[in-house]
């Protein structure tokens, strides 16, 4: 697919607006004194406008994921990031989107808000995607679809010779959300932007990163597409205590890397573990910070947790998903708790 294809997918309305002009994007330089965007004078650390563009934090995003800051945009979570391409590309009551099932549920949750009608592809008995089966719903007015890879609840890596297929012949954008990619070995489709206009990545910092608090989303695209979603986002959108944490702890890459070193540990030692429960019927292998298990009486051992004061996720009424758990990785001792109760259970 080639640009001017990518620019006939952006809203008319998208593509004739003329972006607001904030005082911070008219002046960049540094001054002396600043009298141009009606701040209150008197310093408490938050009394001046963040920086619209994240400059700084994009730099250091950049250096880190090895992306070109032009080709990044970060939003107040992946869930900005997500709801700022509805806005862009899909006309609402018009166009439609596609993903997968099961899959993460804000989807279906944005598409509704921006009136976007969706197509669920459901995922194979092994979660991965038939790729007929997800062409086979592409029509004129699909303008996204959504992969998630490693997939949340399931876990999984999505094929990656599948997904090139897709990005290849689908005539509209493919997002894919890489929300779990620092806990799989598997390279991160932030390599291939240059291969494929059409492409989107978005990540995140509150999984791998445990910046979950702070709401910092990221997406990756070619310059056309960020510049198409940095036109239409709010203008201070990323808070400056956002960027300014997030700017610390990004320095810090020993204690992410012992960190997440800990949570893959704890991945496999937790599914060693589960294997042995009694009640449990299949577990999945996961590329992500959870697992997927499938349990006998699943109802009844998620609610005697929960009288335990531990809380995982109840997946039972996803597709393909019957009696399934979502347990994320906690600390060792956590992981203990847990392990114990299961055993327990009776
Ligand atoms: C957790 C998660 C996100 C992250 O959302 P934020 O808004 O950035 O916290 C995005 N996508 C998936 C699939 C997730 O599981």
């Amino acid at each position: 697919m080639n640009e001017t294809l990518i620019e006939s997918l952006v809203r008319e309305n998208v593509r004739k607006l003329k972006p607001y002009s904030s005082a911070r994007d008219e002046f960049t330089d540094v001054a002396d004194v600043y009298l141009d965007a009606n701040e209150n004078p008197f310093q408490n650390g938050v009394n001046r406008y963040p920086d619209p563009l994240q400059k700084k934090l994009k730099r250091r995003i950049g250096r880190l994921k090895d992306v070109d800051p032009q080709n990044i945009l970060l939003g107040n979570g992946s869930d900005e990031v997500l709801d700022l391409i509805f806005r862009a590309f899909c006309n609402p009551e018009i166009d439609n989107c596609i993903y997968t099932k099961p899959s993460y549920g804000m989807y279906s949750v944005l598409a509704a808000t921006n009136a976007v009608a969706t197509k669920e592809v459901l995922l194979t008995k092994e979660f991965g995607i038939d790729y007929d089966r997800l062409m086979a719903q592409v029509d004129e007015q699909t303008k996204l679809i959504f992969l998630c890879s490693p997939n949340n609840p399931t876990g999984n890596l999505l094929k990656i010779s599948t997904i090139e297929k897709i990005l290849l012949n689908a005539p509209c954008l493919v997002v894919i959300d890489e929300a779990y990619i620092d806990f799989t070995d598997s390279p991160s489709w932030t390599t291939r932007l240059s291969d494929y206009p059409n492409l989107i990545v978005c990540q995140t910092l509150s999984k791998a990163w445990g910046m979950a608090g702070l709401r910092l989303g990221m997406c990756f695209a070619s310059t056309f597409i960020i510049q198409t979603l940095n036109k239409i986002k709010p203008p201070y959108n990323v808070n400056g205590l956002t960027q300014d944490k997030a700017l610390e702890i990004l320095q810090n890459e020993e204690i992410f890397q012992s960190n997440l070193n800990v949570i893959k540990e704890e991945r496999a030692r937790l599914l060693e573990k589960l294997r042995s429960v009694p009640t449990l019927q299949h577990v999945f292998v996961s590329d992500a910070n959870f697992i997927l298990a499938k349990f006998e009486r699943s109802n009844e051992i998620f609610d005697y947790l929960m009288n335990k004061s531990i809380i995982i996720r109840n997946r039972g009424k996803d597709a393909l998903c019957e009696g399934c758990l979502r347990i994320t990785v906690g600390l060792p001792n956590e992981n203990n708790r847990l392990i114990d109760a299961l055993m327990n259970f009776q």
